[in-house]
């Protein structure tokens, strides 16, 4: 989820509704954040493109090619909308079989759809979960999130985009309750302070770097749960200010192997394939190609448009009641059923910006738990 929807008090379609009081509070249980309780840091690239994802087809000598890549912090959230255009642009031609390259959360989905829309579909990928970047994501419905620069975007695409987000939530939508859990309604609580009045004498304090990224959430304004207040006293947090809502969570590990096990039952094969440049895909015997390559379609296609946002996820084994999300001064945790994902989004927008370091930093990782730690009442 990006800083600015979290500080707005969750998100923007939820805005306007009144205070949430329920007859009975859950009780609410502190997360535990010593450092035993971590099993894992892991770190994974945002594909960025200031234009918006890639969604576009380009023949490459006799193949078709379908591009489905560069969607930022939002992979997750448009995965079903965005497999949604590509197939449709991929079946225009009624091919009998589909190539799909990549196994993450584009290529998984754009899969299952091809083959829904008729397609035989077999996956060509270097790696499958867990080994995908879109195994190391926060997990949550951000569907705004660092997917494109206002300046830049196309002047359609907040439509497209809208169409994508809803046709998404719905799919999304359509797993809960199934066994595992791959996805479900979670609370989720934004925590602040009333801002302190500027001291006359205060230095100024320079404006963050602020890449522009597009804000579109206002219009799916009602598509998710409201988002109210709820008295602090009545939960363990230090903020004087606590909103909550629901936010639905994507259990990852559960996900990406009911996508597999979904797509495997209806007849696709994958095949462990590395890509070097476009030409190689003359090898391939299928004439329609989906490119759902992520990051990776930077170096394979060359395209440079494509910035990585590094992000860092510190992953606490799962703790007994709780069960929830909350942020607060840039600390986002996320207590899902496959870990607590706790993750720094940093001092701005910008965090991560250009860096494609996807080395774990530990002391970053302790500072991320000290933090975690001051959310709490002490
Ligand atoms: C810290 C962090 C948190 C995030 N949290 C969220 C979130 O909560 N919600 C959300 O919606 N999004 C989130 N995202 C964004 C989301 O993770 C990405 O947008 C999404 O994972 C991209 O998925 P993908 O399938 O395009 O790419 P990937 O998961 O990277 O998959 C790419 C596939 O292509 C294959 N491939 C690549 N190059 C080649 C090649 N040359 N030859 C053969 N195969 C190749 C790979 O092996 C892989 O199978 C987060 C991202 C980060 C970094």
């Amino acid at each position: 989820m990006d800083r600015r929807t979290l500080m707005r008090g969750g998100l923007a379609t939820a805005l306007l509704a009144p205070g949430l009081a329920r007859a009975t509070e859950p009780a609410l249980i502190a997360i535990r954040t010593d450092p035993a309780q971590v099993f894992r840091t892991t770190v994974c690239l945002r594909p960025f493109r200031a234009a918006g994802p890639r969604i576009e087809a380009e023949t490459v000598g006799r193949k078709q090619v379908i591009h489905n890549y560069g969607h930022g912090g939002s992979g997750w959230s448009l995965s079903w909308g965005s497999a949604d255009v590509a197939v449709g642009l991929a079946m225009q031609s009624s091919p009998r079989k589909v190539a799909v390259i990549g196994a993450g959360a584009l290529g998984l989905t754009a899969a299952i759809t091809a083959q829904r829309a008729g397609a035989e579909v077999t996956i060509y990928a270097k790696e499958r979960f867990p080994f995908v970047r879109s195994a190391r994501a926060t997990g949550i419905w951000s569907p705004d999130s660092r997917v494109a620069q206002t300046a830049t975007m196309p002047a359609d695409f907040p439509v497209q985009w809208e169409r994508m987000a809803r046709t998404s939530a719905a799919m999304h939508e359509s797993f809960v309750g199934s066994a595992g859990n791959p996805v479900e309604w979670m609370d989720y609580y934004t925590l602040r302070d009333p801002e302190p009045e500027p001291a006359i004498t205060e230095p100024a304090i320079p404006e963050p770097f602020d890449p522009g990224f597009a804000y579109l959430n206002d219009r799916l304004r009602g598509l998710m749960p409201a988002y109210g207040s709820v008295a602090p006293e009545t939960t363990p947090f230090a903020a004087t200010q606590v909103r909550r809502g629901a936010n639905l969570t994507f259990n990852i590990a559960d996900y990406g192997r009911q996508l597999e096990a979904d797509f495997l039952l209806a007849g696709g094969r994958f095949e462990h394939a590395e890509f070097h440049a476009p030409s190689d895909l003359s090898k391939l015997k299928e004439k329609v190609i989906i490119n759902c390559t992520g990051y990776g379609a930077r170096a394979l296609w060359k395209d440079e448009s494509i910035v990585p946002i590094r992000g860092q996820i510190v992953w606490l084994a799962p703790q007994e009641g709780v069960h929830y999300g909350c942020y607060r001064d840039g600390i986002g945790v996320l207590a899902r059923r496959d870990g607590i994902v706790v993750q720094d989004f940093g001092p701005d927008e910008a965090f991560g910006w250009n860096d494609a370091n996807e080395t774990v930093d530990p002391l970053s990782a302790q500072a991320t738990l000290e933090k975690l730690k001051a959310v709490y009442r002490a």
